[in-house]
């Protein structure tokens, strides 16, 4: 089951170059079949597993008479008709403005689900546009850049729910078909429905070969293992299988077996590396699956660090618990070992876990659901602002030639994971040193440890 995207938005945001983007040489023109006029384009897109049709609405740019307006008007609403997501783009850079204001309010009235994309948002000259762009009232931004196709993990995770949803709801449709025959009695009216809504959590499980990644998955997913995906070309996607763990819909991104399934044995080093690399990418919280025996593997730390800079919520768990014998000499050594190794995981959790026998698995599910919330943590303005002015009084910023950088004001301007942007005077002056004060400040002080924190400084002009 496939669904429909439309790409939105004044001319020149970037539209098409997401397009192309999405579809990549497999572009299909269909611009001259019947009912499609010249001036949407559709392809076959692809981001990730999923797998989708997108419909451009650029073609408004060559139309530069005063009917543009109009113009633009009718080619929206017949791409949102057409369309079960709308993914509303605004050049992040420039900033709302009125002609965004005109489409915002056709795709409130209009649209059921909508997607806000804030592009050209590589570098700091996109941040401010990026917060205006909360403005809008169409919930969080998507940070994008097409050009460079940075952000394009974020914009899965906003679709892979909707995309679940729609799966559902086929698969609904299909069931209640032969039923029509069936008389089903008036108490089904009120029968609780599957709650299709529900985003599933998007883990990934990596490590070296043989940490225990098959057998820790297995033991989630209990006998009946479930691979998706297309059976051809396995290898260069992520496959990911869909399941309530303990009462939590859960997408599990499975690295292990794709390895298993490429069959090729001299690859298994190499591959297991990029398809731990993929599967990062789509995560939100990534399980970092060590053997007991062999802890703290160049390998582990490569993507355990991997997955800080990629910004996901990361839980440790030490495996193959069963057979340590000295598990409290070796419970502080791992200690001791993570901190030393992975200082930029402060405060990850680290839990140990027996793949094969399951114990610790509840311990696992806790963690996971802890480290997903900490990485969806907001914390109020008014909050930060009372908090910035305690942490400036208690150690004052640094004055690099005899002036004080000022620091004004901060915000929260995303999360997953959490990311605040503080306004200041000189802001390429500021040491590092003051920011890893902040950044650990905010760390103790809103209680969110382990997530990766960005703090941008802006200087206002
Ligand atoms: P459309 O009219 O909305 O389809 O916009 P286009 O895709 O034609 O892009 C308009 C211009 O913006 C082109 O020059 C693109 O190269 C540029 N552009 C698109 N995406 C990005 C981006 O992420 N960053 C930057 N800096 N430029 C971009
Ligand atoms: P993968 O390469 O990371 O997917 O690792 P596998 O799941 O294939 O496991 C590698 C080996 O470790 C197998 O022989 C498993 O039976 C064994 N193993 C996995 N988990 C545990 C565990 O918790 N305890 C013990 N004793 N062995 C385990």
């Amino acid at each position: 089951m496939s669904f429909t995207l439309a790409i939105v938005g004044r001319p020149n945001v970037g539209k098409s170059t997401l397009f192309n983007r999405l579809v990549g040489k497999r572009l299909a023109l269909v611009d001259d079949q019947p009912g499609v006029t010249r001036d949407l384009r559709e392809g076959a897109a692809r981001l990730g597993d999923l797998r989708f049709t997108v419909i451009d609405t650029a073609g408004l740019e060559e139309a530069t008479d005063e009917s543009l307006q109009g113009r633009m008007r009718k080619l929206t609403e017949r791409a949102v008709d057409m369309a079960d997501v709308c993914l509303f783009m605004i050049d992040a850079r420039v900033g709302i403005t009125p002609t965004d204001e005109v489409f915002a309010e056709i795709l409130r009235k209009r649209s059921k689900h909508v997607i806000l994309a804030a592009n050209k948002g590589e570098g700091s000259a996109a941040d401010a546009g990026v917060l205006e762009a909360y403005g809008l009232g169409l919930g969080e931004p998507v940070r994008l850049s097409a050009e460079h196709g940075e952000g394009l993990n974020d914009l899965y995770s906003q679709l892979m729910p909707l995309a679940d949803a729609f799966e559902e709801k086929a698969k609904e449709a299909e069931n209640e078909a032969p039923e029509l025959d069936v008389d089903v009695g008036e108490e089904d009216e009120d029968a609780p429905r599957p709650i299709t809504d529900a985003k599933p959590l998007q883990i990934a499980v990596v490590g070296r070969p043989n940490a225990g990644k098959s057998t820790l998955i297995n033991q989630i997913l209990g006998e009946e293992r479930l691979l998706t995906g297309p059976e051809a070309g396995i290898t260069r996607d992520a496959i990911s299988v869909r399941r309530d763990w303990d009462g939590v819909p859960m997408r599990i991104f499975d690295t292990a077996g794709m390895r298993k399934k490429a069959k090729v044995q001299e690859k298994l080093e190499k591959m297991s590396v990029s398809d731990g690399l993929r599967a990062v990418e789509f995560a939100e919280v990534v399980v970092v699956l060590l053997d007991a025996a062999i802890p703290f593997e160049q390998q582990d730390l490569r993507i355990a660090d991997l997955a800080e800079r990629e910004g996901r919520a990361v839980v440790v768990a030490v495996n193959k618990w069963d057979i340590e014998e000295d598990r409290q000499g070796k419970l502080k050594m791992l200690r001791e070992e993570f901190t030393r190794l992975l200082p930029q995981l402060r405060g990850a959790p680290l839990v140990t876990v027996s793949a094969k026998t399951g114990r610790g698995l509840d311990r696992l599910h806790a963690a996971i659901l802890k480290a997903y919330a900490v990485w969806n943590r907001r914390v109020s303005t008014a909050q930060l602002n009372r908090w910035l002015a305690g942490m400036l009084e208690q150690h004052p910023p640094p004055a690099p030639q005899g002036r004080r950088i000022k620091l004004r004001y901060m915000t929260q301007a995303k999360t997953r994971p959490p990311g605040f942007v503080v306004m200041c005077s000189h802001p390429d002056k500021m040491p590092d040193s003051y920011s890893r004060y902040l950044v650990n400040g905010l760390r103790d002080d809103f209680d969110m440890p382990g997530t990766p924190i960005r703090l941008h400084m802006r200087g206002q002009s």
